[in-house]
């Protein structure tokens, strides 16, 4: 500290580097004419009735705080969802909380659940939030890499070190960011029985489960003895492409969820009202919507796969969120993404900065129109010839 400059920013948030994600952004916005599939999030914008009724909501005058822990209807319309997809009971009151985006649902469980030096187990590559979430809250990061001989599935193997540092939270994000890895219900219950014999707090991040091409999305909290020791979060940014609304929930055990709410309640009061009111028109009637946003991602998955394996790409069949996980034709795969960028003006980021396992993979996300997806692909091959 010095008199010019008083204030001292904190060591934990100066242990956290800026997101690796965000340097290749800044380098493509100095372009022209970049293609960039870079971007997380959806190209499509929220269905129109969804709008409407934030517009409408507006129009009423309904600009108040809501409860703590959001609108009832909404909970209510939350557990509904979820009892109808996956057979799971929350209580609307206790068990439900809505939240400013995923992201808040994120960083309320580690500061609510981790305690000063608690091990937080981060099954990667992941995304990008976790880790510096578990720095906030003063745990222990314990990175637990997947691989691609597995298709980045979560084995018992790559769990091993996770029972002998006896971590006490495990995260996990199937749909995967940035993989595009699904488990299924076989290789869940695997998780499940390691999690129960090493009395493991999952936290499963399911924002990705609308976005799942083969066959249906499996939540973890489904599995015997596992609602009781998973909260899962979720959210509209993604299925609904509501990503600037800011909408998320969590779902758990009331002790979970209560201590999630006791900071929530002091620090946010209570997510976004408008985006409230249109999350709950596009929970109750824009299923057709999603569907049909699915089937265009879905076409551009296979679209981009396809095109990888004619290039001889190595690139595992991502089954689900939108992106797609190719192994980097060059050993530095910095070097290759700055490279790609500058001479074909396409956008991608190095599997890197999404932590251990990442490292000879590159980030390439398909929410983008198909047009430029074709000419993406197109320059990409140009380059690699
Ligand atoms: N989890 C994952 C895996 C994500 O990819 C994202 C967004 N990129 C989020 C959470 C955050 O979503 P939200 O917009 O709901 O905060």
């Amino acid at each position: 500290m010095s008199e010019d400059e008083p204030i001292t920013v904190s060591e934990r948030v100066r242990s956290v580097p800026p997101s690796g994600i965000r340097r290749f952004f800044e380098l493509a916005e100095e372009m022209d004419d970049v293609v960039s599939l870079g971007v997380g999030e959806p190209d499509f914008t929220a269905p129109w009735r969804a709008r409407q009724a934030a517009i409408e909501s507006l129009e009423r005058g309904q600009t108040s705080y809501t409860a703590n822990r959001g609108k009832r209807e909404l909970r209510e319309a939350i557990a509904a969802d979820c009892e109808a997809r996956y057979g799971l009971d929350y209580d609307p009151d206790d068990e439900v909380l809505v939240t400013a985006g995923a992201s808040e649902a994120i960083d309320l469980a580690f500061r609510a659940l981790v305690d000063p030096g608690d091990t937080v187990a981060v099954a990667q590559p992941s995304y990008v939030s976790y880790v510096p979430g578990v720095v906030f809250a003063d745990g222990e990061v314990l990175s637990v890499p997947t691989r691609a001989e597995d298709e980045f599935v979560l084995t018992p193997e790559a769990l091993s070190s996770v029972g002998a540092e006896g971590a006490d939270l495990l995260v996990m994000c199937y749909p995967n960011n940035p993989t595009g890895a699904t488990m299924d219900r076989e290789q869940l219950a695997e998780v499940a029985a390691f999690a129960r014999e090493h009395d493991l707090v999952v936290l499963s991040d399911e924002i990705y489960s609308e976005l799942t091409y083969e066959g249906e999305h499996t939540s973890i909290a489904t599995l015997p003895g596992m609602r009781e020791r998973t909260v899962v979060f979720n959210g509209f940014s993604k299925a609904y492409a509501m990503t600037g609304l800011r909408l998320g929930y969590a779902l758990g055990p009331a002790s979970a969820i209560g201590a999630m709410n006791r900071v929530h309640q002091y620090t946010m009061l209570s997510a976004p009202t408008t985006a409230q009111h249109a999350a709950l028109t596009a929970i109750e009637e824009c299923g057709d919507e999603v569907v049909e946003m699915r089937r265009q991602y879905d076409r551009r998955r296979q679209f981009v796969l396809a095109r990888f394996e004619e290039m001889g790409i190595d690139c595992f069949e991502a089954t689900g969120a939108f992106y797609v996980f190719p192994e980097c034709p060059w050993d530095d795969t910095d070097a290759f993404a700055e490279a790609l960028l500058d001479a074909e003006s396409v956008a991608m980021v190095p599997g890197d900065a999404f932590g251990a396992g990442g490292e000879d993979h590159l980030r390439v996300s398909y929410a983008t129109g198909f047009d430029d997806l074709r000419t993406a692909m197109d320059r990409i091959e140009r380059f690699v010839e």
